[in-house]
């Protein structure tokens, strides 16, 4: 398959430029005459007024959230209801996750104001259920009042009919064949009634998923084919895919993977759906995918086979910064191959989740827009700019929004060449009116398939896009706000460039000031990674040598750093701040060249070894912000009048800090920032198996200001560990490390006379996730894959042991192996490997011999495969009998699974508690009660609900557990500076010196 680089240029755009400048171009567009300002006002305000003149106006969606907004507890409950009521196979966890969310909410008040069937049946079961469920009653209390009064199983059965209703509205059937019969029934030819059907789902995550999806595409073109009959190209059927649904590893990192794997599947659906002379849209996704979809569909385009077909296209998302730069790129690719492409212009359904992962990402902006007006800005620029393409693009303009559609309209004129679309169940009035006034114009309706379980994720996103008060249709729906309000211009509301972005939405780097945010890198910005990739590339090898202290050598340092410590001690706390701060702008610089070290010498990925740069950053501005807080003045206290009270905090003395290798620069460098930011001088004693990232973390620190008589490095095994904890004049020790070493460091400790000196010790821990039959099962895969796995399993958080709801276990089990069977095992200097190898050849054989332990003991559900030569161990999924059988921490890409019986749960939380470890924790549920017990019950360190459980981020998930696991306080948490540090309190007899002359002038 030729790689479409080699034949066009790729995509490229900034990724998320500045909103102002951005803005300052749309507002220099020429503005429109009077006249049509008044036409679009006119032609607005006709679609409004049929949208709100009818009840059921907008087509049932409005009428719900007008019944239960969603700035209401019933609406967020019946949200949530929507999304997992149908797929919990269960009647006992159906009837608590029910009474959950009826608990919630006040339906059994609720009086509809709206006579439409769909609101009328919620209600009434929801309402139904509500008056059996009296709140303040505790879940087994009620259940049994309610089984006794009517009867649980009616509840049950009355909710799942609402939540069916809703699926039947939103959905136009389960099957394709039943879609097309219902299309058919709906056909009025005249109207120019166009359908594009989409079959539901979630992404891909297993090979076998995407095998899945791919041959129900390919039935759904041949059915829709076969039922087109003979129709008009531009009135012929189509059907839009998602590339999600058509590969297990569609991200940017995976590109090459999926250039060969991908592009022959759609290829292949592309050629079956132009047989069929069908249209065939390629939807569009999250930002990140973008360059690789553009890469995906420029490949397959560009096939000759598809030669002389108009119906291929793909949609573009107006509330994407890049959306403007991706037409020119279809157009200029279109031109080249002389053919027309379809493309359809929406504004984008996942906006929330953009925001947060640029906020993760800790990238420099957004990729997408921050204020609503400049979504709907940039979608009329858009629409100018494809209606002036026209006819080698052929525009689609999918909007429910009464203004965009009469733009749109005014813009388009008569001349025909493009169509509206809209989605199955909504818009309704909107577009029977504007059809009433334009019949020439013609509408498309997307029309979901798939089964009501499927639909339900989809409805829910559709119900938050739309239920959000920034939306048209919930503004709509919103009888009190005048239809002026509704016709104000985006250009009226956003009137200046700098007015462009949203202030309330802090940019990442600043959502924690006073500090400053790490900065990361977005793996879908080509530019941005194969960046990074050069500088990684280019890094020469580390000068410096390791040399293995001696134990005299040792007892040096700690002489040095004792004598260190009475200038460090006494600089003041903005110094030491300032100082740390420096540290991170230069390691945040230095990015590449301690990549290239954690992957050469911790063999680390690059996604992994990005994560710990950032959270070494992060510390060093963490424990500065916290530093300036905590020591830079003496806290007053209260007393007798003629008296001052302070406490002030003060360093103890030399401090010894003994980091691992699976984070040796995040760890190594949030241990010794501590230390130094508290007033401490430091011995820093690094893992033997990661000498060089903490020589040069070090030679940073000195660079950055750090006195050399402040920070000492002793390279060495434990037993250098060892000596330095014994000798008697250390002020205290930090250890990150296993349970075992703890245990001897505190008995080394105890034994020696003279001052009791702290221990803080973060150590492992055996941890689990618990995951019932409400849970989402892609969402588990990807969270379980990601804990289990990432860093081939060498992290303290990792997830050790999987509790899953025997009723979902098979499902859930297979679809975590058939994800975790996706990743790719091998050099870690390769972007697209997920999982590199183990640190060393001791803790291979280790892991080597568990394995056979298990395949021994336990029934395998993955045994993956690993490269042959080097310290790789493959990931690995063992089902358990019970619990018990996994009595150590097994520190590798090793998974145990354990079924449990929902009214288990008891039993599953003891045998967590049992194992004497609190480290990490995960819940997958939808039920809060389940949630909040869960929490009241387990004093696990840190605990995660419903997402991954790994990647703690400093100052956000302060980290550390407590019994087996650590003594606290958590690392990145507001109790560890002080921990490092003496208090001291001064009193002052203020009235001394001859009399209270504060208090006798109080008068
Ligand atoms: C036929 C059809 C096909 C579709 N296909 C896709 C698809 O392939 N991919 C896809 O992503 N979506 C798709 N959508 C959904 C679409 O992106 C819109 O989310 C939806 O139609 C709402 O847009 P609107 O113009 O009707 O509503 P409006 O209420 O006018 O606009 C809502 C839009 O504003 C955005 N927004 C809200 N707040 C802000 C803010 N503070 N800053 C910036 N923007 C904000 C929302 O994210 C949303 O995109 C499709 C929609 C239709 C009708």
């Amino acid at each position: 398959m030729p790689d479409p680089a080699n034949l066009f240029p790729p995509f490229s755009a900034p990724y998320s430029p500045d909103d102002s400048e951005i803005a300052a171009t749309l507002l220099a567009l020429p503005a429109l005459t009077t006249e049509q300002s008044a036409r679009i006002d006119s032609t607005a305000t006709r679609l409004i007024e049929a949208v709100r003149g009818e009840e059921g106006g907008f087509g049932g969606l409005e009428d719900m959230l007008r019944e239960f907004s969603l700035s209401t507890k019933e609406g967020l409950a019946l949200m949530v209801m929507a999304e997992a009521l149908l797929r919990v196979p269960d009647a006992a966890t159906a009837d608590r996750f029910i009474e959950d969310k009826l608990g919630q909410g006040d339906f059994a008040h609720h009086r509809t104001k709206s006579s439409a069937l769909l609101v009328n049946a919620s209600a009434w079961a929801l309402g139904l259920s509500a008056r059996v469920i009296q709140p303040g009653e505790t879940p087994q209390g009620t259940l049994g009042l309610i089984a006794k009064r009517i009867g649980l199983p009616a509840v049950r059965t009355a909710t799942r009919q609402a939540m069916r209703l809703m699926g039947n509205h939103f959905v136009l059937g389960e099957t394709i064949e039943s879609a097309l019969a219902r299309a058919a029934d709906h056909d009025e030819p005249h109207h120019h009634h166009r359908y594009s059907f989409d079959m539901l789902g979630e992404g891909a995550r297993t090979a076998d998923d995407a095998a899945r999806y791919f041959e129900s595409y390919a039935a759904a073109i041949a059915a829709i084919g076969a039922a087109a009959g003979d129709r008009k190209p531009e009135d012929r059927p189509g059907i839009s895919i998602k590339l999600s649904a058509l590969h297990p590893r569609y991200d940017a990192l995976s590109r090459t993977r999926a250039m060969s794997e991908l592009v022959p599947r759609v290829l292949d659906l592309a050629r079956r759906a132009k047989a069929l002379g069908m249209t065939f849209t390629i939807d569009a996704e999250e930002a990140d995918r973008l360059e690789l979809s553009l890469d995906v569909i420029g490949a397959v385009f560009a096939d000759p086979s598809l030669h002389g077909w108009d119906g291929f296209g793909l949609a573009v998302q107006a509330y994407q910064k890049r959306a403007g730069a991706v037409i020119d790129h279809v157009h200029a690719l279109a031109e080249r191959l002389d053919r027309r492409i379809t493309l359809r212009l929406v504004k984008g359904a996942y906006w929330d989740t953009e925001i947060k992962r640029a906020q993760e990402r800790g990238l420099d902006g957004y990729p997408v827009f921050t204020r609503k007006a400049m979504t709907d800005l940039n979608y009329i620029a858009c629409a100018r700019k494809l209606l002036a393409l026209r006819p080698r693009i052929f525009p689609q303009f999918a909007t429910h929004n009464a203004l965009s559609v009469a733009t749109v309209a005014e813009l388009a004129g008569d001349g025909g060449g493009f169509e509206f679309q809209r989605l199955h169940g909504m818009g309704d009035a909107l577009y029977t009116r504007l059809h009433e006034d334009k019949p020439s114009f013609a509408c498309r309706t997307y029309a979901p398939v798939g089964s009501h379980r499927d639909l339900l994720a989809y409805l829910v996103r559709r119900l938050l896009e739309n239920g959000a008060n920034s939306s048209f249709v919930a503004l709509a729906a919103d009888d009190s706000i005048p239809v002026a309000a509704l016709l104000e211009r985006p250009q009226q509301t956003i009137r200046t460039p700098d007015r462009a972005h949203n202030p309330r939405l802090p940019l990442p780097r600043d959502m924690y000031l006073p500090r400053i945010n790490s900065r990361g890198v977005e793996f879908g910005d080509r530019a941005a990674l194969d960046d990074l990739r050069a500088a990684i590339h280019g890094q020469s090898a580390p000068q410096a040598q390791v040399r293995t202290a001696t134990t005299e050598q040792a007892a040096i340092a700690v002489a040095l750093a004792r004598t260190g410590f009475a200038f460090w001690s006494r600089t003041t706390a903005d110094t030491r701040a300032n100082a740390l701060e420096r540290a991170a702008n230069i390691l945040e610089r230095r990015m590449p060249r301690f990549i290239a070290l954690l992957q050469s010498e911790g063999s680390k990925t690059i996604d992994d070894a990005v994560s710990e740069v950032r959270e070494a950053v992060d510390f060093c501005r963490y424990y500065a912000s916290e530093g300036r807080r905590l020591f830079a003045h003496d806290q007053p206290l209260p007393g007798p009048t003629g008296e001052s009270n302070t406490l002030r905090l003060r360093g103890r003395g030399a401090m010894v800090a003994i980091s691992p290798w699976n984070f040796p620069l995040a760890i190594f460098t949030g241990q010794v920032t501590a230390c130094l930011m508290a007033g401490n001088t430091v011995i820093a004693k690094p893992a033997e198996q990661t000498p060089l990232i903490a020589a040069e973390a070090v030679a940073l620190l000195h660079e950055a200001g750090i006195p050399d008589s402040a920070l000492h490095l002793v390279q060495g095994d434990g037993a250098i560990g060892a000596a330095l904890v014994a000798h008697p004049e250390i002020a205290g020790v930090v250890f990150t490390g296993s349970t075992d070493v703890a245990r001897s460091i505190n008995r080394t400790l105890a034994a020696k006379d003279g001052p009791i000196v702290p221990l803080i010790a973060e150590t492992g821990g055996i941890n689990a996730m618990i995951v019932d039959a409400t849970a989402l099962p892609e969402q588990v895969a990807d969270d379980v894959v990601m804990s289990a796995f990432r860093s081939a399993g060498q992290r303290c958080s990792a997830l050790r042991l999987l509790f899953v709801q025997e009723d979902v276990a098979d499902r859930m089990i297979e679809m975590i192996a058939g994800a975790a069977r996706e990743l790719k095992v091998g050099d870690p200097c390769d972007p697209a490997t997920q999982i590199g190898p183990v640190i060393d050849a001791e803790a291979r054989t280790r892991l080597d011999a568990h394995i056979a332990r298990m395949r021994e003991t336990a029934r395998v559900h993955l045994a993956g495969e690993a490269p042959a030569s080097g310290n790789f161990v493959a990931p690995h999924i063992f089902e358990l009998a019970s619990a018990d059988q996994l009595t150590e921490e097994v520190f590798g890409p090793i998974l145990h699974v354990v079924r449990y019986k929902a009214a288990d749960l008891e039993r599953v939380l003891q045998s967590i508690a049992a194992s004497g470890y609190g480290l990490t924790l995960g819940i997958h549920s939808r039920i809060d009660d389940t949630i909040e017990s869960i929490v009241e019950r387990l004093a696990t360190g840190n605990i995660y609900v419903n997402r991954n459980m790994i990647g703690a981020v400093v100052g956000v998930q302060p980290f550390g557990g407590h019994g087996l696991s650590g003594t606290g306080p958590k690392a990145g948490g507001p109790h560890y500076l002080p921990r490092l540090a003496t208090e001291q309190t001064v009193t002052i007899n203020t009235a001394a010196a001859g009399g209270n002359v504060g208090l006798m002038t109080e008068e």
